[in-house]
């Protein structure tokens, strides 16, 4: 009865590393998932998780079943994290939090709550974007289209054609914004752009639904790259906001995230999250609660907070000081004269290189450098030592 399955294609990105596991090469380079390396492009364990870990094994904590909503501990501090502990939203009482499996399992429970009391609404995402959204919304069967984002001719922001496109939306769409370190392509509005966007998304009474991957990651600074959902926050709109700690507490196999919908009150937001619960009880029941204790744990402590962000500068740190040495590369080994400066202005673990799928195809059949076929490479994953045998295999790609 199974004979009828036909094989599923390869994820885009997970597919890759399973392809560069395969490989045996001494240069192999692998820059296809966004996970960060150290300079020796091993996996890295912060250790502030370590000593949160710790911590609780002392403690001696038990494993019984959290509520459906998750570790009101972590709850709290996520929501305080996302929008600031003073900010009067948090205090109102306004914003529903239930916890997540990571950014995806929060997206997916979003895309659940609009599939039922949404229904017919759309969803605009941005083109491009992380590729799991458009999966994750066909599976919710939630209807979505793509807005105007990256313009090829500058490697940049379309500006024009996003603002243009979000018009255009049916009125009441959900629009899903990546809230800093746009993935795949770096590329971020300035704060005037959010701001013009914000208003376009007001005046067309659309519901801005962020997704949060990356908090302090982009800028290093956690307030810095929250900037984007607290602007939308202070003009007293509703918004939905998807969290992940998978990057910023390199906690990606722990999967802790949170699902965050900011109400016009609190009475609103208390049924909100109690229809987020409905809806989480079949699909998983309830969340896994280690990585919620280790954020809860180095949240709710102020030495361990204070050398998280420590450890965190020191990651994004890292990605700015390769991004940079991969732009000195460019520039000194290339004589086409092409402008690299686009590398630097874009923010985050990744690049958008602007590689078509056949040139990206060059870098792993010729130069073992395994990356998607968008043309982006996570810097996260990439050696101060290598920028050099990577700048060579890119000129390469781009003049064959
Ligand atoms: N959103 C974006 C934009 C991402 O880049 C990622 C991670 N690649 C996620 C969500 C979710 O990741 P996770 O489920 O591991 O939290």
């Amino acid at each position: 009865r199974f004979e009828g399955i036909t094989m599923a294609p390869p994820d885009p990105i997970l597919g890759v590393s399973e392809a560069f596991r395969a490989d045996t090469h001494e240069m192999k380079l692998n820059l296809g998932v966004g996970a960060y390396r150290t300079e020796e492009l091993q996996p890295y364990v912060l250790n502030v998780v370590k000593k949160a870990e710790n911590l609780m094994l002392e403690r001696g904590e038990n494993k019984e079943y959290l509520p459906i909503e998750g570790l009101a501990a972590f709850n709290k501090v996520t929501a305080e994290l996302l929008f600031g502990a003073d900010n009067p939203v948090i205090e109102q009482k306004r914003v529903a939090t239930v916890q997540g499996l990571s950014g995806t399992g929060s997206l997916r429970l979003a895309a659940a709550l609009i599939e039922r009391y949404f229904p017919g609404a759309k969803v605009i995402i941005s083109s491009p974007t992380w590729g799991n959204h458009k999966n994750i919304f066909n599976d919710a069967r939630v209807p979505w289209s793509e807005y105007c984002y990256y313009d090829p001719k500058t490697v940049g922001l379309d500006f024009d054609g996003m603002i243009s496109d979000i018009k255009a939306a049916p009125e009441g769409s959900f629009v899903l914004l990546h809230g800093c370190a746009h993935n795949p392509t770096g590329i971020d509005p300035t704060p005037e752009q959010w701001a013009t966007i914000a208003d376009v998304i007001e005046e067309k009474n659309h519901i801005p639904f962020f997704d949060v991957a990356y908090q302090g990651f982009a800028s290093g600074s956690l307030d810095e790259d929250a900037s984007s959902v607290r602007l939308f926050a202070a003009r007293g709109m509703e918004l939905l906001v998807a969290q992940s700690y998978s990057k910023n507490l390199g906690l990606y196999a722990e999967r802790i995230g949170a699902i965050n919908v900011l109400c016009s009150s609190a009475d609103a937001a208390t049924r909100v999250k109690s229809q987020l619960k409905r809806l989480a009880r079949p699909m998983y029941s309830n969340p896994p609660v280690h990585g919620a204790r280790v954020v809860a744990n180095i949240v709710g402590s102020t030495a361990l907070f204070n050398e998280w962000k420590e450890e965190m500068e020191m990651m994004a740190g890292r990605i700015k000081s390769v991004r940079q040495k991969l732009f000195d590369s460019l520039s000194g080994k290339d004589k086409s004269g092409k402008d690299w400066s686009f590398i630097l202005k874009q923010i985050g673990m990744f690049s958008f290189t602007g590689l078509n799928t056949a040139q990206s195809d060059n870098m792993t059949s010729k130069w073992h450098v395994y990356m998607t076929k968008d043309g982006r490479i996570s810097l996260a994953g990439l050696s101060s030592a290598k920028c050099e045998y990577l700048a060579d295999a890119i000129i390469d790609s781009f003049h064959n």
